[in-house]
């Protein structure tokens, strides 16, 4: 104690190592959970505006923990970023997605579009790009779209050019997600090889009240046609999001008014049943 004072200045204090031990404990339930196989997917339905059609699907990573239920990315995503555990996930949620889609074909309930979530993280994975060719052996390249964030290019920009173009050699399609939130939108749709820009939903939630959501949207849609790129909407919540969206021709629209993310043991009984068209 008559120390005290003199060398009090402690780098880590009881929370911090709380803090600590709960995400060893994390990190080690998730490389648990990816040995285990207890990753699954929801896929939410995209729609063709012009058409009504559907035409495929976003694939979203979910955790059937044994104890605590379903949990969302937002809660285990952020920590398997800081690691290599990204990568093993990011790999399985490519193959497996694409088997639902090949095995929705084969029981002849159609022909869809695949789009996976892919972390800025994940273009360090030197096995990505052969682990996409693999995948697509059987399948028309186009068939799958990556959808990538803004954030990508902030750290390892060359290395994430090199391997969106190693793609696009493979027929795979990029789309440009969370759109105008990032810092440099409008640099990247130069740079990189992107197909399609994904409208934010924050765009898109205002559209009502706000007038200058609307332009920003118009605007938005009008650019992407101009460069030859195509417009998803995110976040279509209300059917005056849809009526906007679709007065302004925005291409392909998603979310919960047209459908929630569908569990993928359930997607085969409700497209039977034409509860999603
Ligand atoms: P995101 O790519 O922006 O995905 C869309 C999120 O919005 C999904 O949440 C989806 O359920 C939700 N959503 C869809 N329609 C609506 C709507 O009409 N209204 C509202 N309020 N929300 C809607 P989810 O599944 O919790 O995913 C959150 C984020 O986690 C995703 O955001 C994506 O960044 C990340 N993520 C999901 N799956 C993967 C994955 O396989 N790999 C990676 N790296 N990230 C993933
Ligand atoms: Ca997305
Ligand atoms: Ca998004
Ligand atoms: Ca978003």
């Amino acid at each position: 104690a008559k120390d005290e004072g003199k060398n009090s200045f402690h780098f880590f204090n009881d929370q911090m190592l709380i803090d600590i031990s709960k995400a060893l404990e994390l990190e080690s339930e998730l490389q648990t959970a990816l040995d285990n196989d207890q990753f699954c997917l929801f896929l939410q339905p995209k729609y063709c505006l012009e058409s009504g059609v559907l035409d495929g699907f976003e694939a979203l990573v979910r955790w059937r923990h044994p104890e605590k239920g379903l949990i969302m990315p937002n809660h285990f995503i952020p920590q398997m970023e800081q690691g290599e555990m990204i990568f093993q996930l990011g790999r399985w949620v490519i193959s497996h997605g694409l088997n639902i889609i090949r095995g929705l074909e084969r029981s002849g309930l159609g022909q869809f579009k695949l789009a996976v979530n892919l972390s800025a993280r994940q273009f360090c994975d030197d096995k990505l790009v052969d682990h996409l060719s693999a995948c697509l052996q059987d399948m028309p390249g186009d068939r799958l779209e990556l959808e990538i964030t803004e954030n990508v290019l902030i750290h390892n920009s060359e290395l994430a050019a090199s391997v969106m173009k190693q793609a696009n050699d493979l027929g795979v399609t990029v789309a440009l997600d969370d759109f105008g939130t990032g810092y440099s939108s409008l640099s990247y749709l130069r740079q990189l090889p992107v197909d399609v820009i994904k409208l934010d939903r924050s765009f898109i939630a205002p559209t009502n009240e706000s007038e200058e959501s609307r332009h920003i949207v118009t605007s938005v849609i009008d650019l992407a046609h101009k460069l030859n790129k195509y417009v998803v909407a995110e976040g279509v919540e209300t059917q005056e999001h849809l009526l906007f969206l679709k007065e302004h021709n925005c291409d392909s629209a998603q979310g919960f008014l047209l459908s929630r993310p569908i569990d993928e043991h359930e997607l085969p009984d409700v497209l039977a049943k034409g509860d999603v068209q």
